[in-house]
C-alpha cells in the first residue's frame, strides 16, 4: 500500500498458526471472567449475547439485572462522550503525525480506503436494503429513500446511531407508515445491535491492514474476518468511532498483533470521522429497512402513508 510502518515486530507477522476450528472454538469462553480480565473481546461478546438472551427469557425475574446493565451502558456512553470532547485536538495532532512520519503517500492510501468504504456503503444501501424493500417487502424504493433522508442526514452529521434514534423513529413512523408498536421495538434494538456499515468498515480495514503487513489471506481467513466483523459490530455501541477501538478483535483473527493494531488505529483515527459518517448512515438505514420488513410481515404498516410520504 506504499505505507512504511516501522517498528513492527517481524515475528508476529503473517497468519496466526491456530487452525480455523481452534479460532472458532476460541469464541466460546470457558471462563467469561478470565476473558473479561484478559480483554478477549469475542468471547465477551459471545457471553454477553447469551446473557442478554437469558435476561430477556427471564422476564420479570431478571428485569433488575437488565436494568443494572442498561444503567452501566448509559454511564459508559457518558464517559465516551466526555472523552470524545478531546477528539478534535487529538485528531489534529494525529493528522500532523501521520503526514510528518509517513509522508503524503500515506494520506493517498487513506483516501483510497475512504473511497472504497463509501462505494461499499452505497452498494450495500442500494442493492441490499433496496433489494429487500423492493423484492421482499414489495414496496416502492423512492418513497423509502425519501422517507429516511432526514435520519440519514442526522446520522451523517452526528456519526451516532443512538443520537439519531429519535429522528429514525420519527421518519419510519411518519414517513413510512410503520406502526409505533413495531418501530419502537425494532429501532432501539437495531441501533444497538444491527450495524452492517460497521461490519463493512471493520472488514475493509482488516483487508487494508493485511495488505500493509503483507499477510496472505486464505478463503478461510476471509470467512473469519466476515464472521468476526459481524460479531464485533453487534457489540459496538452506537456512538462516534466506537468500532475503531474494537478493531483489534478482527485483526487478531488474521494474526495481526496488538502492536500492529495500535499502529493501524493511530493511522486511521485522524480520518475516522469521515469513515464513521458513512458507516453510521448504513447502520440506521439497515434499522429502517428491518422495521419496514417486520411491519410489512406483521401487517403493521400503513401503506397509504408509505406511498404518499408526508415529510416531517
Ligand atoms: N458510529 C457508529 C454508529 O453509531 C458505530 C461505529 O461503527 O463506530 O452506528
Amino acid at each position: 500500500m506504499g505505507i512504511e510502518l516501522t517498528g513492527v515486530d517481524p515475528f508476529t507477522m503473517g497468519s496466526s498458526s491456530m487452525s480455523v476450528a481452534d479460532r472458532l472454538f476460541g469464541i466460546v469462553p470457558t471462563n467469561p471472567i478470565s476473558s473479561l480480565a484478559k480483554g478477549d473481546v469475542l468471547p465477551i461478546i459471545f457471553f454477553s449475547i447469551l446473557l442478554g438472551i437469558g435476561i430477556i427469557l427471564g422476564g420479570e425475574k431478571t428485569k433488575a439485572l437488565g436494568d443494572v446493565f442498561s444503567a452501566a451502558a448509559e454511564a459508559v456512553l457518558k464517559i465516551a462522550h466526555m472523552v470524545m470532547q478531546m477528539a478534535p485536538y487529538g485528531v489534529l495532532s494525529l493528522i500532523a503525525w501521520v503526514a510528518g512520519t509517513m509522508g503524503l503517500s500515506a494520506l493517498q492510501n487513506l483516501f483510497v480506503l475512504t473511497v472504497i468504504l463509501y462505494v461499499g456503503c452505497l452498494v450495500h444501501i442500494i442493492f441490499v436494503y433496496g433489494g429487500l424493500i423492493r423484492f421482499i417487502a414489495r414496496l416502492p424504493l423512492s418513497n423509502f429513500f425519501k422517507g429516511i433522508l432526514d435520519a440519514q442526514a442526522v446520522a451523517y452529521s452526528t456519526s451516532s446511531s443512538s443520537a439519531t434514534l429519535p429522528v429514525t423513529l420519527q421518519c419510519v413512523q411518519d414517513n413510512l407508515g410503520v406502526k409505533k408498536t413495531v418501530a419502537s421495538s425494532v429501532l432501539p434494538l437495531g441501533a444497538t445491535i444491527n450495524m452492517d456499515g460497521t461490519a463493512l468498515y471493520l472488514g475493509i480495514v482488516a483487508l487494508f491492514s493485511a495488505q500493509i503487513f503483507g499477510v496472505e489471506l486464505t478463503f478461510a481467513d476471509y470467512l473469519l474476518i466476515a464472521m468476526t466483523a459481524t460479531l464485533t459490530s453487534i457489540g459496538t455501541a452506537g456512538i462516534p468511532s466506537a468500532s475503531l477501538f474494537l478493531l483489534a478483535t478482527v485483526l487478531s483473527v488474521i494474526g495481526i498483533s496488538d502492536a500492529q493494531t495500535a499502529l493501524i488505529v493511530g493511522f486511521v483515527l485522524p480520518f475516522d470521522r469521515i469513515l464513521d459518517m458513512a458507516r453510521t448512515v448504513v447502520n440506521i438505514s439497515g434499522d429502517a429497512t428491518v422495521s419496514v420488513l417486520v411491519a410489512k410481515s406483521e401487517g403493521e404498516i400503513n401503506e397509504t402513508e408509505y406511498r404518499n410520504e408526508s415529510v416531517i
